[in-house]
């Protein structure tokens, strides 16, 4: 039985748990999906979902309540660890101090600067086709006033980028997402966290 946990203090939880559902389906595995509350909740999860949402609000909360803490001790054990839009954020070490900033409490797990709201507030919702790697054929992504990753460091390697930057990047267990994957039909990049889990 594979058990993964999305963080759900705040922001887009329950569509990460509908999407999780719906590839335990089409993968054939046997599998639950739940939403973190609490630091204990984080025992036996084989993978992690840090959603997007405000990443102010979600990395105070995660601190607050010893969460972020357990993640990174777990990261460190190797347990695979995705996190989309705000949640890429909170992966990083470093976060750009030419945006807003805010009070961002990254974990600093993934050696790379990401910059908050990259995109302007011309751009703060849009869809654009990337070319990932490993992918076949051009995945339409969902950005919502998203990251972009701006530098990358260490063994952190970028698998999709845009004229801002890398939005797709992955170190061992770690993903870090800038856009929205659970906010469309296309289920591939939730299938590749899965299959990182499989592994
Ligand atoms: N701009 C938000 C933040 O940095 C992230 C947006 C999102 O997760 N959709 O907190």
């Amino acid at each position: 039985m594979m058990r993964i946990g999305v963080i759900g203090l705040q922001g887009a939880v329950s569509e990460h748990l509908a999407v999780v559902v719906r590839c335990f389906e089409e993968m054939g595995i046997e599998g639950e999906v739940f939403s973190v509350r609490s630091a204990s909740d984080l025992s036996n999860s084989d993978g992690i979902i840090i959603p997007g949402g405000e990443s102010s609000t979600i990395s105070r909360h995660m601190k607050r309540l010893g969460i972020a803490g357990k993640i990174i001790e777990l990261a460190k054990e190797d347990l695979p660890i995705m996190g989309t839009c705000a949640g890429c954020l909170i992966l990083a070490d470093e976060v750009d101090g030419h945006s807003e900033t805010g009070d961002v409490e990254v974990l600093g797990l993934m050696e790379m600067t990401v910059e908050r709201n990259a995109f302007g507030r011309q751009r703060e919702s849009f869809e654009q086709m990337l070319a990932i790697d490993g992918f076949d054929e051009p995945y339409n992504a969902v950005f919502i006033r998203a990251p972009a990753i701006t530098d990358v460091r260490g063994a952190v390697v970028p698998l999709a980028s845009v004229a801002e930057g890398v939005v797709l990047a992955r170190k061992e267990n770690l993903l870090a997402v800038a856009f929205h994957p659970e906010l469309t039909d296309d289920l591939r990049i939730h299938k590749m966290f899965i299959d990182s889990i499989l592994k």
